[in-house]
């Protein structure tokens, strides 16, 4: 019997972890490591648990992140900025603005620590580089010996390569170093399309603007487009009541209750989504760019991500499109298409290729099994990699020959993790025993 219980955001994982600390120090954390060795259990340090995998699960001792939160330096001359690991995104992001900085690129929401989202490889679209993990200027970690490494470019180059993204299997990271960027206003343009314009448009919107991507509601002709670009005019935030119909009532609150109509009705769905593409409106916002990069989500769904390389991705979208139609399965929530440049982290669903990332999502109620399946099996055809932290259903056979630097993570997890005390069932299953 244990007392304690650990469940992620989208309620599909939960496990018992023997034990819960709560390390306020690199000292703590080395001292939980050694005592999972001297037990004979594993060690995990989960994020806020927004990973739809299990990859997050504890099942020995749990570190709470917690306490080893906050900003613990922002070097506006080096442009970088330095953080303890279980920092959350929104908190990262505001110290950052008051000390006139920002981060590059972000995904769509800043629930997520800096630890756990960098070692799931969390991307947004465009840009210089759009992952988290690819702005990583430098990180310490603890090893599977309780051994402390400090890695860089410089320092401990084989570890900087690979424990930007480390799947939480090299070492619990301790503090993770940005490079960041002034701070600077970003704009907001907003825009209904239809698919044969946006499939048509797309690689030109995604050439000229800073950030672009596309959410096209299934069943439907109807794409909503975001272009976000850096703009030298002053901010002009989203109005008060527009903030609040956009993003708390149309993106959430009636998102919610459609979702309810068509969980009860799914045969309506095709009609609902017509009719919320129909209600798309062109906007335009300017603001700091944490604020126009995220929001909040308050509707709880299940999401399965692929990465494709860039030049086959509306191929494979137009693939999707045609299996959705034959599927009879009814789908309630946009696909978000977004694109990120190459990077040079191991295993990185972007290392070494510029890619496409095709997003799928199903609300919590629904069986998602039958689309996502659907969806994977077109995806690996393309040499598809998924997203760490969202469903999929690969195995370490199967990931190996899509990354050409499998060996070196590899190689580096042996060094760091020998006895695999970081690992959990997903673990096993995508990386190997
Ligand atoms: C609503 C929602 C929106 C999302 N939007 C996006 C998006 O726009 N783009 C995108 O790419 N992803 C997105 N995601 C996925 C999400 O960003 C990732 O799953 C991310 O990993 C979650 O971060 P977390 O802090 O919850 O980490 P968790 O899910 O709790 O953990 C993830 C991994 O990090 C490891 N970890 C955590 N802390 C440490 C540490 N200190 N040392 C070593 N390992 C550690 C964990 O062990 C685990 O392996 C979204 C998820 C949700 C639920």
């Amino acid at each position: 019997m244990t007392a304690h219980a650990w469940r992620n955001w989208s309620g599909l994982t939960t496990t018992a972890p023997t034990e819960v600390l709560h390390p306020t120090t690199t000292e703590d954390v080395v001292g939980a490591v050694q005592q999972a060795r001297e037990l004979g259990t594993t060690v995990k340090m989960p994020g806020t648990g927004h990973s739809f995998t299990g990859i997050a699960a504890p099942e020995g001792i749990m570190l709470d992140p917690s306490e080893l939160s906050g900003l613990i330096e922002a070097d506006a001359e080096n442009l970088t900025a330095t953080a303890y690991a279980g920092t959350p995104l929104h908190l990262l992001n505001s110290a950052l603005a008051e000390a006139g900085l920002s981060l590059h690129n972000m995904g769509d929401i800043a629930e997520q620590t800096i630890a756990g989202a960098t070692s799931t490889g969390t991307h947004g679209t465009g840009g210089v580089v759009a992952s988290l993990s690819a702005q990583i200027a430098g990180l310490e970690l603890v090893t599977g010996t309780g051994e402390t490494i400090r890695a860089t470019a410089e320092e401990n180059p084989d570890v900087f390569a690979v424990a930007r993204l480390g799947l939480g299997a090299l070492g619990i990271l301790t503090r993770i170093t940005f490079k960041v960027e002034p701070l600077f206003t970003l704009e907001a343009h907003e825009f209904p399309m239809l698919w044969d314009e946006a499939i048509a448009e797309f690689d030109r919107m995604a050439e000229e603007n800073h950030h672009a991507e596309l959410y096209w509601f299934p069943h439907t002709d109807r794409i909503l487009a975001k272009e976000n670009n850096r703009i030298l005019d002053e901010a002009q935030p989203v109005g008060r009541f527009r903030g609040w119909l956009d993003d708390e009532l149309l993106s959430n609150t009636l998102f919610g209750v459609v979702n309810k109509i068509g969980n009860r009705r799914p045969g309506w769905i095709p009609k609902i989504n017509n009719i919320s593409g129909q209600m798309l409106s062109e906007r335009t916002y300017s603001d700091v760019p944490h604020k126009v990069f995220t929001s909040s989500r308050s509707v709880v769904f299940r999401e399965m991500e692929y990465a494709v390389p860039r030049e086959v991705g509306l191929e494979a979208l137009r693939e999707v499109r045609k299996w959705i139609d034959s599927s009879g399965i009814n789908i309630s929530f946009p696909i978000e298409v977004r694109t990120t440049p190459a990077d040079d982290i191991a295993l990185s669903t972007s290392s070494g290729r510029e890619s496409m990332y095709l997003a799928f999502h199903m609300n919590a109620q629904t069986d998602h099994t039958a689309y996502f399946a659907g969806v994977e099996n077109i995806l690996r055809g393309y040499d598809g990699r998924p997203h760490w932290g969202k469903l999929n259903t690969r195995t370490a056979a199967d990931l190996e020959p899509a990354y050409p630097r499998w060996g070196e993570f590899q190689a580096v997890r042996d060094r760091l993790d020998p006895d695999r005390v970081f690992s959990n069932a997903y673990l096993r299953r995508v990386l190997g025993d």
